[in-house]
């Protein structure tokens, strides 16, 4: 007989206790009763029964899941930081960090996509060597591979993860997307063999916990995956791999909205193990703390698969009819004739985004969002891309009736469609989320390409990211300024960064690589420092902006966003906690709002938010803790807290 403490998924930050009558260990999954429901729970404390009586009254446990601990004190110290910093409770911290299945069962081996070339190279080059040879001089460290798409990063982290094995120590390779990965998981697969475990979004439940106790009992050192994978529980961890380190995929956007990059950080000083990223284009908040010194930055300048950095070219639209410019469609027949390939890039899918009517300026907008609806011409339906709400397309304007109505702006559909017509004797196909809906068509496009029965492929960030493939001569950029009219200070870092890795694609692998870039924006320092690779001319500029206009990495901010159906009373608790804010922050922090949402409705909901921004981070987080915890919200009021928000939309 004993007393349990337990944790549950749900946003009411408490230990509930239990008894029990047989030993349940610390770091078990239970089930338990509560308030009439039976919930799952985690187990983070146990005491023997006190004689006091008050145990009586007390309910008991209904059922143990696990025989074996998930997690120990040392990992339930991590959820606490993370409960703590991302204002969760502990159980729906735990509830991010733990696999979720009941009964372990075999994980088939996970199928990569396409044939992407990697070949172990026999000797590092000056650069690369020095780069591992920097790392491993420590046994901890904060590092940053600051190198050029193509520059051979890939290498580094699999030669630091190798010597950290050697160590007898664990390691965690996180990318922003698995399934875009392939290169990198053939060349674990290969050279680690069964030490790798690859947690992919299609494991299910069961596959993740079979995963997840090889990894606890040591026989999974390497773990590579995406942001979750963050919370790998090693019994020794030595390093962790953050590629690509300015994705926001690695931010969570449910609670807890941790980063993956702040928690790698943290498990890396509590474990005194290495942190490396990479980047290409990294985050500013990164850049700049490279320039302070407080992460150690590393070049590597040169490409070293016999290509070179593309020749790239600005094509201003104004004036040009349709989406196709004649530089661009020019340079697509010379791909083609030198039998090499084409990627075409626009972050934008469906047909159309816009149904307008000339005659009254109706616009059609998604009846539950305050978004425009996206014309998909192949499911012939007006979609929402923020709730899903999809309507008929209609030939004339349901407020005024008239027909002189038209569908606005290009999606990748539509740029398939044109691309047809103007090179019928091309082999073209499209990546993008409605392309690759159904299961292996991914893959099975991707090895195509790689193949050469593909030349010209389109798509949206699919074609963006990671990518290697030895054919591909040209690289076009439809429109590179669809980003750049976000009402979000992060617009300009996000169309460079976009606009350097589209065009890494090209000559990874022969020096002719070109890019054309398709602009109304020509004199954009976004469009204008990626077209020159211009990098560090960029982030100059860039902090300097930033600096001018107090954003992050010259302040923190945190976000709370309101949200409900009625709008009355959104506004009156956004206003409520506002003013208290107001008074209890005065001289630590700016509070910039309440105002509406840039997005203001999603899904039916009324959206309002406050900002704060401040240098003093640890007492505005103390602080707005305790504004939290006293905040009665009104019925039906929803309020979400997110630290260091990556989106402000
Ligand atoms: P990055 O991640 O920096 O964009 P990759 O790691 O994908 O670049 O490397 C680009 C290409 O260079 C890959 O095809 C890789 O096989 C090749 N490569 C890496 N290191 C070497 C080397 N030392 N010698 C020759 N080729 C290399
Ligand atoms: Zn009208
Ligand atoms: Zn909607």
């Amino acid at each position: 007989m004993g007393l349990v403490q337990v944790v549950f998924n749900i946003p009411v930050d408490r230990e509930f206790t239990y008894t029990t009558n047989e030993e349940v260990p610390f770091g078990c999954r239970v089930v338990a009763p509560f308030h009439g429901r039976n919930l799952n729970g985690y187990v983070v404390g146990t005491e023997p029964l006190k004689e006091d009586g008050a145990s009586f009254q007390l309910k008991p446990l209904r059922r143990v899941l696990d025989k074996e601990p998930l997690f120990d004190k040392e990992y339930l110290a991590l959820a606490r930081w993370i409960a703590d910093r991302y204002y969760s409770s502990l159980g729906e911290a735990l509830a991010a960090m733990l696999p979720g299945g009941k009964k372990e069962t075999e994980v088939p081996l996970f199928e990569d996509a396409g044939e992407e070339v990697f070949i172990t190279p026999p000797s590092l080059s000056p650069e690369q060597e020095q780069a591992v040879k920097e790392i491993l001089s420590k046994e901890d460290g904060l590092y940053y591979l600051f190198g050029i798409t193509g520059s051979g990063k890939t290498e580094v982290f699999l030669r630091v993860a190798e010597a950290t094995l050697l160590e007898g120590r664990g390691v965690i390779y996180l990318v922003p997307e698995i399934a875009l990965t392939g290169q990198v998981v053939r060349a674990i697969r290969e050279r680690f063999g069964s030490k790798a475990a690859v947690l992919h979004s299609r494991l299910t439940p069961s596959q993740r916990l079979t995963e997840w106790r090889r990894i606890l009992r040591g026989e999974a050192p390497l773990v590579v995956g995406a942001r979750s994978a963050v919370f790998a529980p090693h019994p020794r961890l030595g390093l962790i791999i953050l590629d690509e380190e300015h994705e926001g995929s690695y931010k969570s956007s449910s609670s807890p909205r941790y980063h993956a990059r702040q928690v790698a950080m943290k498990r890396c000083s509590l474990s005194k193990a290495r942190l490396v990223m990479g980047s290409a284009t990294p985050s500013v908040e990164a850049y700049y703390l490279m320039q302070k010194g407080e992460i150690r930055g590393i070049r590597l300048t040169k490409r070293l698969a016999g290509g070179k950095l593309p020749e790239v070219e600005i094509v201003d639209l104004k004036g040009t009819e349709g989406v196709f410019s004649r530089r661009l469609q020019e340079e697509i027949l010379i791909t083609h004739r030198e039998k090499r390939q084409t990627i075409l890039f626009l972050n934008r899918r469906g047909f159309s985004y816009s149904f307008h009517c000339n005659t009254c300026g109706y616009q059609m907008k998604c009846r539950r969002c305050s978004v425009s609806l996206t014309f998909h011409k192949q499911k012939n339906r007006m979609v929402c891309h923020y709730c899903g709400f999809s309507t008929r397309p209609m030939d004339l304007c349901p407020s005024c009736g008239s027909l002189d109505v038209g569908y606005y702006g290009s999606g990748t559909e539509k740029i398939e469609e044109e691309a047809r017509r103007i090179f019928p004797e091309l082999k073209i196909a499209r990546l993008d989320t409605d392309a690759v809906e159904r299961k292996g068509t991914l893959e099975r496009i991707l090895k195509e390409f790689q193949e050469g029965k593909i030349d010209l492929l389109l798509g949206t960030q699919m074609v963006a990211k990671g990518l290697n493939f030895p054919g591909v001569r040209l690289v076009g950029i439809v429109l590179a300024d669809t980003g750049l009219h976000m009402p979000d200070f992060r617009a300009t870092e996000r169309t460079f960064s976009l606009i350097v890795q589209v065009s890494g694609r090209a000559g990874r692998f022969a020096p002719d690589g070109k890019v054309i870039v398709q602009t109304y924006m020509p004199q954009h320092e976004a469009v204008n420092h990626a077209a020159q690779m211009a990098v560090d001319e960029f982030y100059k500029k860039e902090l300097e902006n930033r600096a001018e206009l107090r954003f992050p990495p010259f302040s923190r901010l945190f976000r709370l966003v309101f949200r409900g159906k009625s709008e009355e009373s959104v506004r009156a608790a956004a206003e409520e906690i506002g003013t208290n804010l107001i008074r209890e922050l005065r001289g630590q922090a700016e509070v910039l709002g309440p105002a509406e949402c840039p997005i203001g409705v999603i899904a039916g909901n009324h959206r309002y938010q406050i900002i704060l921004r401040t240098k003093a981070f640890l007492p505005v987080h103390a602080e707005l803790r305790n504004q939290l915890a006293r905040v009665k919200l009104l019925k039906g009021v929803y309020l979400e807290v997110d630290v260091d928000p990556v989106s402000l939309l």
